[in-house]
């Protein structure tokens, strides 16, 4: 019987070229999500006014925890997340 296709066609060498692809460039960027910076009790945006009962969000007239603290604090005086606490 004839054979056809010899197993050894791939026995001379073949070019070593290199397959090119994209790099994926794994930059040590911050994701979009964490350059919010969400409040880590409520998660509002920065710059946006705490939710209810939120626990980081600050007094504006005594600097403690707005729920914690006695002041007597209108919506409109309440403080945004600045980002840090
Ligand atoms: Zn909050
Ligand atoms: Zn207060």
């Amino acid at each position: 019987m004839p054979q056809k296709s010899p197993e050894n066609q791939n026995a001379k060498q073949v070019p070593d070229y290199k397959i090119t692809q994209p790099e994926m460039d794994f930059d040590d960027q911050t994701p979009e999500a964490e350059k919010e910076n969400p409040c880590p009790d409520c998660g509002v945006k920065k710059g946006e006014r705490h939710l209810n009962g939120c626990d980081i969000e600050r007094c504006p007239k005594c600097g403690h925890q707005l729920i914690t603290c006695d002041c007597e604090v209108q919506h409109s005086e309440r403080l945004p997340w600045s980002g840090a606490w």
